[in-house]
């Protein structure tokens, strides 16, 4: 372990390390080395994809989401819907779309429903959960809520009522949300609350205010190479999920930087698989 929150500065160059002549930066042979070869030999599994479209623009198809899975060599990923211009009050439409992908490829794809806790969210949480939806998906900036409201508790004291874990997105937009997440994680440590994109936003508060709370995993897409140092520098290894945020990142940078910080830091190499999938299988129940 370095000196705390910071990247030791003899390994600094490390972060933008590349490998031999011949050997591309983010090709799965260089990965396979990053990862002391644990990407063959292990379940790798993505805790953050979406599908469909945005009201942003962005969009992804299955066929597009599994061929960046397959080159990276990744087994599956959670999938749920982005901000899409089609969520009318419930998100029931790019739910319903969700689950048609999921059914096209039940062996790579675990499905998450995307709630408003504006509005009445429980018969389509209702839905969803019959169905069989593994977790859900909420962000507060998107659909302008905080976390501390009393509908977003609800949505939370139910999800963990019924198991359920909830990937809540703590990125751009989000702010000091630390003190409200560990009031929730306090209120209900039955609770499985992943933060997308690791609370990253509001470091290097967050690890200090959330380790303690062993419901609370932390997702590591789209995290900047010093915030993520400091999350695998205080996080266990145990409550770090591997992310991506396809479309918005590859699988390629995705792991790459995962690896390579977590060789930084010094986790040990028995611990990559539970980074890199093991803990996300666990968490489902899958593990
Ligand atoms: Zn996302």
């Amino acid at each position: 372990m370095g000196q705390r929150g910071r990247i030791p500065y003899e390994r600094y160059f490390e972060t933008s390390v590349v490998p031999e002549p011949g050997v591309p930066l983010h090709s799965y042979a260089y990965l396979r080395r990053l990862t002391f070869e644990m990407v063959e030999t292990s379940p790798v599994w993505d805790a953050h994809a979406h599908l469909g479209r945005d009201r942003d623009g962005r969009s992804l198809e299955l066929d597009d989401l599994l061929r960046d899975l397959d080159e990276y060599h990744v087994d599956g990923t959670v999938v749920f819907a982005f901000d899409d211009p089609d969520q009318g009050a419930d998100f029931q439409v790019p739910n319903e779309r969700i689950w048609a992908a999921y059914e096209k490829a039940p062996d790579r794809l675990i499905p998450f429903m995307r709630l408003n806790p504006n509005g009445r969210w429980e018969p389509e949480y209702r839905r969803c959960l019959d169905r069989g939806h593994r977790g859900i998906k909420l962000h507060p900036r998107a659909q302008d809520f905080s976390l501390g409201s009393p509908a977003a508790r609800e949505v939370f004291g139910r999800a963990a009522a019924d198991g359920l874990p909830v990937l809540v997105h703590t990125g751009y937009g989000t702010g000091a949300v630390s003190t409200e997440l560990a009031a929730i994680a306090q209120e209900l440590p039955d609770l499985r609350l992943i933060l997308g994109h690791s609370t990253f936003i509001d470091m290097p508060r967050a690890v200090a205010v959330l380790a303690a709370y062993p419901n609370i995993y932390f997702e590591t897409s789209v995290v900047r190479a010093y915030d993520l140092f400091e999350v695998l520098d205080t996080i266990s290894p145990l409550r770090v999920l591997y992310g991506s945020d396809l479309p918005y990142a590859s699988s390629a940078n995705s792991l790459h930087e995962l690896a390579v910080m977590a060789d930084i830091v010094g986790v040990e190499a028995a611990h990559f698989a539970d980074l890199f999938g093991g803990n996300l299988l666990r968490l489902l129940g899958r593990g």
